[in-house]
């Protein structure tokens, strides 16, 4: 929590929104509170990508955008996942929940987790935003409106491909476009919310055990209640079905995201190096060599 602040002081958001310090540190601890104690969808996650946010701002992405982009990155990114069950969007629709029915179906979960955070942000001891003006306050309002809803896995090839073709421009982004500067918080929330297997392989194997964990877990639960299981998963019960879960979620959907990440920001080629890595890893686990590990 203590780091949270930190992130938000460093880019010298307080004095400039003179944010309310005891009111940053109770907002902080009440996001934290939000999150369930799930193996992969708590509160460490909802920091890691907040970090993740914090480190991509440092290393190129902070000149493309405006103090009013950077507070609702990182506040965000924080709270994108607040109060998830630990299983996903699918699963709420085919059960019928409450949220499914209050949010018709779509993007259940992410626009459950934006609630909240506008909720917090609006509650008396949490208000950090009093001190902007009505206009800056609904702008951060949508921002984080739409950094989280950007979350939500259906847009990530049209991140992917927006982020691809963005990559192709020099400069990638630019910062008198409100579109641009848009596009790229919500591909930088998004690259950062699947950045657990660019970390050191120590880490990234954390992050993986528990996020097939959780997989197990919503399989077991589909069963159990007579829904469709989802297909990928299935079969994860050895090790070897684990590394190749993990081979393929790197090569077909973290590799093309974080290769255009690198693109715009070349600093970010050092977590592709370590992405590459531990793919490698997971092949030697696996027993395999078989794997394309060459199109990363
Ligand atoms: P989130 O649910 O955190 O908002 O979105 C990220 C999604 O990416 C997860 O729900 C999960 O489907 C996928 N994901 C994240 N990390 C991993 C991983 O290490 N392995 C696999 N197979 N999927 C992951
Ligand atoms: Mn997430």
């Amino acid at each position: 929590m203590e780091y949270a602040l930190q992130m938000i002081a460093n880019f010298n958001l307080i004095e400039l929104f003179k944010l309310d310090v005891g009111k940053l540190k109770i907002f902080i601890a009440e996001a934290c509170k939000r999150y369930n104690e799930v193996k992969f969808h708590n509160f460490k996650h909802g920091w890691s990508v907040m970090h993740m946010s914090y480190l991509l701002l440092r290393n190129g992405a902070s000149k493309y955008l405006t103090s009013l982009d950077i507070l609702p990155v990182l506040v965000g990114c924080l709270c994108h996942d607040l109060d998830h069950p630990g299983t996903n969007n699918t699963f709420e629709v085919v059960s019928h929940t409450e949220r499914a029915l209050a949010y018709s179906y779509d993007s259940v979960l992410e626009r459950h987790h934006s609630s909240l955070t506008h909720r917090l942000l609006k509650s008396t001891d949490c208000c950090i935003l009093e001190n902007l003006s009505s206009s800056d306050q609904m702008y951060v309002h949508v921002a984080i409106t739409d950094i989280i809803l950007a979350t939500d896995m259906r847009y990530h090839y049209t991140l992917v491909k927006e982020l691809e073709s963005a990559s192709q421009n020099t400069p990638p982004f630019v910062v008198s476009s409100q579109t641009s500067r848009r596009e790229l918080m919500k591909c930088m929330a998004h690259a950062a919310d699947i950045s657990s297997q660019q970390l050191p392989f120590e880490l990234a194997k954390v992050w993986s055990d528990r996020c097939i964990a959780e997989f197990i877990n919503q399989a077991e639960e589909e069963k159990l209640n007579g829904y469709p299981v989802t297909p990928f998963m299935t079969d994860l019960d050895t090790k070897e079905q684990q590394c190749r879960a993990q081979m393929g979620f790197i090569t077909h959907v973290v590799s093309p995201l974080w290769s255009a990440v690198a693109v715009c920001f070349p600093a970010v080629l050092e977590r592709c190096d370590q992405l590459k890595q531990n793919h490698d890893q997971y092949a030697e686990m696996a027993g395999a060599n078989d794997d394309a590990s060459s199109s990363l």
